[in-house]
């Protein structure tokens, strides 16, 4: 008889066992002689690929693999209490998918030498503040974290100077936000250290998403107002920062509305006739975007700074816009200058 068990991917254990619809490994409330016998026989099949185990004990890595293996796979597992790999060098590749961890996870003092692979566990809330890599020397060439939910804290973990570290696509509530942007500030200088260029963007998006601007820790309305709204500014504008093409999607809007503000408000031409667009006299679809185009390079012009003088702004309102799009375009051409530069160097 084949053991019946199906995972949620439509993966079945298939394992040979003389009676019961499935086999020992997936048993829950099992009777103490049942945990001995599960341990007995993880040991002596030299299991490796662990397809929807149910550990209701403790896990100790040490206690149970005294055998030889290649790779480890833990898929749709849940770890009912303490899953301890601690003081073990993993020289096999490692993965987690799918797994529940409903209790401690320990990595401490252990060496990681072979690529590790978490992707879709999920850790129960209340060890989310446990730095589960303590001490935990990564020397793999591959750490990739994906899809986790509740993953813990990541500090102190030691990479070496050359793993690739992937921390993808984590999911947090809003109050354990904190955690979040630890864990991707830590990613996001590992991916500096081995110049992981396209992925330092995406950390830095995530490490101020995940900077949370609590009410309580301002004392009126108005001052966390504004530091959320300088937050939002900050991320949309330098999150995904190293996107060249996003920031000249900026640029090019800016200069559109300009555009469109000076077409209301009319330039004298330097040879004194008024181009104003009038509510009244709508002229045709070409008429306008004729006019918009005269517009356009105006404030290309005025954006740039270059300011030829075919064309001056008129009235007041006029004049604050125009000193409003000159300090913006200053600003902006420095950043856009730091962005090239910096792709350059890299
Ligand atoms: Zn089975």
């Amino acid at each position: 008889m084949n053991c019946k068990w199906k995972s949620k991917n439509n993966k079945f254990c298939n394992r040979n066992m003389k009676s019961g619809y499935t086999c020992i490994f997936h048993k829950n409330n099992k009777t103490k002689r049942e945990n001995i016998l599960f341990k007995h026989y993880i040991k002596k099949e030299k299991i490796t690929y662990f397809l929807g185990f149910c550990f209701e004990e403790d896990f100790n890595i040490k206690e149970i693999l005294n055998y030889k293996y290649n790779y480890l796979i833990f898929e749709e597992c849940i770890f009912y209490k303490k899953a301890d790999f601690s003081n073990f060098i993993f020289k096999g590749k490692i993965k987690f998918l799918n797994c529940k961890f409903l209790d401690e996870v320990w990595f401490f003092d252990s060496n990681i030498d072979a690529n590790f692979i978490m992707e879709g566990n999920y850790f129960e809330e209340k060890i989310i503040n446990n730095k589960i890599f303590r001490n935990t020397n990564i020397n793999c060439q591959s750490f990739k974290l994906t899809g986790n939910t509740n993953l813990p804290r990541l500090d102190g973990i030691a990479f070496s100077k050359e793993t690739k570290f992937i921390l993808r696509d984590c999911h947090y509530t809003k109050n354990y936000n904190y955690i979040g942007k630890v864990n991707y500030t830590i990613a996001e200088i590992q991916a500096e250290k081995i110049h992981d260029d396209k992925n330092i963007g995406y950390y830095t998006y995530y490490e101020r998403k995940y900077n949370t601007i609590n009410r309580n820790d301002f004392g009126n309305y108005g001052e966390y107002l504004i530091s959320k709204v300088l937050n939002y500014i900050a991320r949309e504008l330098m999150g995904y920062g190293e996107h060249l093409s996003k920031f000249f999607i900026y640029i090019i809007s800016i200069i559109s509305i300009f555009a469109f503000l000076y077409m209301l408000i009319g330039v004298t031409t330097a040879s004194g006739e008024i181009i104003k667009f009038d509510f009244k006299n709508t002229n045709s679809i070409f008429g306008f975007l004729k006019m918009y185009i005269e517009f356009w390079y105006f404030s290309v012009i005025t954006f740039s700074t270059v300011g030829f003088g075919d064309m001056t702004i008129n009235g007041i309102i006029g004049k604050i816009l125009v000193c409003l799009e000159v300090f913006i375009g200053i600003t902006i051409q420095s950043t856009w200058a730091a962005l090239i530069i910096k792709r350059m160097f890299r």
